[in-house]
């Protein structure tokens, strides 16, 4: 999957994608991330990216030449013909697992990182989708970048190591995950349970299932509504006193 990053700080990303599973990733080819810097594609004297606001008022805006100019550039000119184009800004949909997941289904993805008081209302015409990764804001679009091109190479086959992860971990399936354990079998008193220990395979799954249950019962009930239930695990939540229609 190649992804497209449209910022005015390119620097900022060095660090984040050198390292680790995300690094491996890119060694591999699993993925490829180019970074373009929009300062770059302002073609006055002074590369000017940012003017004070029509109306008044404190801040500055994203200029929309630069940023046309950067995309149409990259990207082409035929918007049928380019990749999806996602704006981070906090305006937009509340960036979650299935939109990772949706997101990774795409060979090409271009995001576009904001500053200031954000872009100029004309550059939605360019973008495609907006996404915001949560509900406060940030002072640019860049973390919230990483934060997407980590989630969503997590998806995509071979970045993660084992296979199965990104599917069992928190909010794959509306549930939070079950706790994890590793050695020593004891530590300051504290004992890892007996159950994992006891080489019962379906016993261990059922009850890591019910850990989950019981996790997102206490932690995020808002969740449960949205998750896939047996009947088992509903029988198990009715005795935490979950009720099937909260
Ligand atoms: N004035 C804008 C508003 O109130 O909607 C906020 C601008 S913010 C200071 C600057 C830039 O940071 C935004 O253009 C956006 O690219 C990015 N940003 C800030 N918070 C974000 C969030 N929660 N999700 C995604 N992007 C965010």
């Amino acid at each position: 999957m190649r992804f497209e990053i449209f910022t005015l700080f390119p620097n900022m990303f060095s660090g984040v994608f050198d390292d680790s599973i995300l690094q491996r990733a890119r060694e591999s080819g699993r993925i490829e991330i180019f970074l373009h810097d929009i300062r770059a594609y302002a073609r006055d004297r002074h590369h000017v990216t940012d003017e004070t606001a029509y109306g008044g008022g404190g801040g500055m805006v994203m200029k929309p030449e630069p940023i046309f100019e950067a995309v149409e550039t990259i990207l082409g000119n035929e918007p049928a013909r380019r990749p999806p184009l996602i704006l981070l800004t906090p305006q937009g949909r509340v960036f979650n697992t299935d939109l990772a997941r949706e997101f990774a289904q795409q060979p090409h993805l271009a995001l576009l990182c904001g500053r200031y008081e954000g872009v100029d209302e004309r550059v939605r015409a360019l973008v495609t989708d907006e996404i915001s990764i949560g509900d406060y804001v940030l002072t640019g679009g860049e973390i919230p970048a990483m934060v997407v091109v980590d989630a969503v190479s997590r998806f995509i086959p071979g970045v993660i190591g084992d296979p199965s992860a990104p599917h069992q971990d928190s909010h794959a399936a509306g549930l939070l995950e079950h706790p994890h354990y590793t050695r020593p079998l004891e530590f300051r008193g504290m004992r890892v349970p007996d159950i994992l220990v006891s080489g019962h395979h379906a016993q261990i799954e059922r009850w890591r299932r019910n850990e989950s249950l019981k996790r997102t019962w206490e932690r995020r009930p808002d969740l449960l509504p949205r998750a896939a239930l047996s009947e088992d695990d509903k029988q198990f939540l009715r005795a935490l006193g979950w009720r099937d229609e909260q």
